[in-house]
């Protein structure tokens, strides 16, 4: 039998979830280099502030450039994968095709609600898409 409307939805939903979760874990990833800079630039700070103030902005400097690469080698995917985690879930799991789930027979938009071919009725939600969509 085809898979039911519940069931890919559901399956579409625990993907969306999946990605999600995958995304803030990238983030947290990408967090961990800025708090080792956060740290490396407050601990420099403290240990040296006898320096002049323009070299010890320039050190920042060159801190936050070395560890941008590290941060942003998981910011970016997660980025991505949060614009486009619907799209990958739906890519993932597609809605079953427009057929009656009893015979298989094709449903087109804006059918009756019952399968011209065996007469059993037919999801709304199968209905309203048809075939043409
Ligand atoms: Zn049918």
């Amino acid at each position: 039998m085809y898979p039911s409307l519940e069931y890919v939805l559901t399956k579409r939903y625990l993907v969306g979830v999946f990605l999600r979760c995958g995304a803030l874990a990238l983030f947290i990833m990408g967090a961990i280099p800025l708090l080792q800079m956060a740290v490396q630039i407050i601990s420099d700070n403290t240990s040296s502030r006898i320096q002049m103030g323009i070299q010890r902005r320039l050190t920042t400097l060159e801190l936050m450039l070395a560890y941008l690469p590290a941060t942003l080698q998981y910011i970016v995917p997660a980025v991505v994968l949060l614009m486009f985690h619907d799209r990958m879930a739906r890519w993932i799991a597609p809605l079953p095709r427009p057929r009656c789930p009893e015979c298989g027979y094709w449903i087109r938009a804006g059918a009756s609600p019952k399968c011209p071919e065996c007469g059993s009725a037919l999801p709304k939600a199968l209905v309203e898409r048809g075939e043409d969509k």
